[in-house]
């Protein structure tokens, strides 16, 4: 594996190119976890459309969400789409939160983790998404974008499942303290997002892209 294959060197490369990014994009821990139940299979900018629908209602808190019916807590965030499945969730997170409160903000990472996925709904991205950009804590989060780009630039070999993609990435950076660690992975987290929006895209943009990996040109025309 050479130095284009490296998490920190692929890191490195797109913050140079992209600069800083500056997410996640909300105003409270809880209006995060909010976005990262709404997220699950929809584009984020639906997902804000929802949550608005939440806050011009004055439900956008625990006791907000919790306040409404499940069928009228989906009507508002019908945009984020899956608004059924979705507004179950995110009550039944919202009865979790609230009894589990005190004692999260205090756990390490791992329990936290673990007390997450065993929320009905939280699976590990969704869990991940949670635990940097809400509690701070210095995790990794993997997504179809992440998978894509690591692919293609040979950083992953393609079948690997989400613990052993994290779990590298976070060695990889683990000489750094933790509060880095939180800031790192949110920036790589973005940065990651941009780069497969403007470049590594389902059919790639290859043409100015700042990585040039080398991914197989007959899969890469540029246009
Ligand atoms: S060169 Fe093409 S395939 Fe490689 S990272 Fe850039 S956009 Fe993606």
């Amino acid at each position: 594996m050479g130095e284009e294959a490296n998490p920190i060197h692929l890191f490195r490369q797109l913050h140079h190119h992209y600069g800083p990014q500056h997410w996640w994009p909300s105003e409270s821990p809880f209006e995060v976890m909010v976005g990262a139940i709404l997220t699950q299979n929809t584009a984020w900018e639906r997902v804000e459309t929802a949550i608005e629908n939440l806050r011009v209602n004055q439900l956008l808190s625990v006791e907000g969400i919790l306040s409404v019916s499940q069928s009228e807590l989906a009507e508002l965030i019908r945009p984020s789409g899956y608004f059924n499945l979705k507004s179950k969730r995110l009550q039944g997170y919202c009865s979790w939160y609230m009894e589990h409160e005190e004692q999260l903000w205090k756990m390490d990472t791992n329990r936290l983790r673990e007390a997450l996925l065993g929320v009905n709904g939280v699976g590990p991205e969704t869990a991940d998404d949670i635990l940097l950009y809400a509690f701070e804590r210095p995790v990794f989060v993997v997504d179809a974008y992440t998978r894509r780009i690591f692919q293609r630039t040979g950083i992953l070999s393609g079948d690997e499942s989400y613990e052993p993609i994290r779990s590298r990435v976070e060695q990889a950076f683990s000489a750094e303290g933790g509060e880095i660690r939180v800031q790192q992975f949110n920036e790589f987290h973005a940065l990651i997002v941009a780069h497969a929006k403007q470049h590594c895209r389902t059919r790639p943009l290859c043409d100015g892209c700042p990585l040039r990996c080398g991914y197989p040109s007959t899969q890469a025309s540029s246009r």
